[in-house]
């Protein structure tokens, strides 16, 4: 049983964890990692495995029961496996899942099944190769492809698809993605496009979820799927038939900040209690100093008494100076 509860100001109850093991990542997507040549951390300024799973061990004795893994791109971090293994093992923890761009999946997919994950999220913005050299850099498509039909083979579940909706870039996309749902049972979730660092978005206005949602109910009426307490912001939806899902994430349009259940553990050590807030509790420094669960515990509890009620409703750059690549997606 938990010792603590990580329960809030506003009786929000913080049970789900977000560890970013790296700032680094092999795509340049055009609204999450700048395309200019940007600061990354530097080796020692990262949290070690073996770090992290320290603070993940006394975080699930705070209450904490749910953990994602993300970055930058998980993947690209040597030992991101055993890593994930040594967390699953983990007593206590009852779900643990990864976000990934999937370029790497392929090659990875029997290790993270033996390493007890089950639930992925994949970002996929785009069904057309060029389009997605042009939003992430790489020629990739075809790799993300392969690795997300080798792990439906393997019965990975739910897979869940990522897209950031952006007028003038995938806009024209919508429904073919969506269509996704009734061939595959994937879990296809559209994602307001949060203004979030200098990063190289263009400025073709957001797309936000009603109109999204006025669009691919071309498809068919999307029947509303009752919410369970593991349902996290996404809205559900199904068309009828359909073997899949489909799921909204509305960040700018109707934020969830008051059902908002998480904490962040930033790759350079920080625990973050907003995605766009800039302040935030350093749990490295005194990991490091040797001091012991109790101290460290403080910190926890510091980041949850200090979490705002929400995030500006008018959000700009500004809101949040560094881009998602550096924060943990
Ligand atoms: N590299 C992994 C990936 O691509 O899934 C994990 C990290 S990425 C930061 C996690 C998620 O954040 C992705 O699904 C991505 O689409 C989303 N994301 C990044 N920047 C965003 C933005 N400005 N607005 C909305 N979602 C964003």
């Amino acid at each position: 049983m938990p010792e603590d509860q990580l329960i809030d100001r506003y009786k929000r109850h913080l049970n789900y964890l977000r560890i970013s093991i790296t700032d680094r990542c092999n795509l340049r997507c055009i609204y999450c990692n700048p395309r200019l040549p940007g600061k990354k951390l530097q080796h020692k300024e990262v949290l070690r495995y073996e770090e992290i799973l320290r603070i993940a061990r006394l975080s699930v004795r705070l209450g904490i029961n749910k953990i994602r893994v993300t970055g930058g791109e998980p993947l690209v971090r040597q030992g991101c496996c055993e890593f994930l293994e040594k967390l699953a093992a983990i007593d206590g923890l009852d779900d643990i899942s990864l976000t990934t761009n999937g370029i790497l999946l392929k090659p990875h997919i029997d290790t993270l099944l033996s390493a007890g994950i089950k639930r992925l999220n994949i970002s996929l913005d785009t069904l057309k190769p060029e389009k997605y050299q042009q939003i992430t850099g790489y020629d990739g498509f075809d790799q993300v492809w392969e690795g997300i039909q080798r792990a439906l083979e393997k019965g990975f579940h739910p897979i869940k698809l990522n897209a950031v909706a952006i007028n003038g870039v995938n806009d024209d996309e919508l429904t073919q993605l969506a269509e996704l749902s009734f061939q595959y049972p994937f879990h296809i979730r559209f994602i307001e496009l949060m203004p979030i660092g200098k990063t190289a978005a263009p400025g073709a206005g957001p797309l936000l979820i009603p109109e999204i949602k006025k669009r691919i109910q071309t498809l068919g009426n999307l029947i509303p799927i009752r919410r369970t307490i593991n349902d996290g912001p996404a809205m559900r939806y199904k068309f009828k038939d359909a073997m899949g899902e489909i799921g909204f994430i509305s960040p700018v349009s109707n934020h969830f900040c008051s059902e908002c259940n998480r904490l962040r553990l930033t790759a350079d050590g920080h625990i973050l209690n907003c995605l766009l807030s800039d302040v935030c509790e350093d749990i490295k420094a005194p990991l490091r100093l040797g001091l012991l669960d109790d101290d460290l515990k403080s910190v926890f509890l510091k980041a949850v008494a200090r979490k705002p009620f929400q995030h500006p409703e008018n959000l700009t750059l500004l809101t949040q100076p560094e881009p998602m690549v550096s924060i943990g997606g």
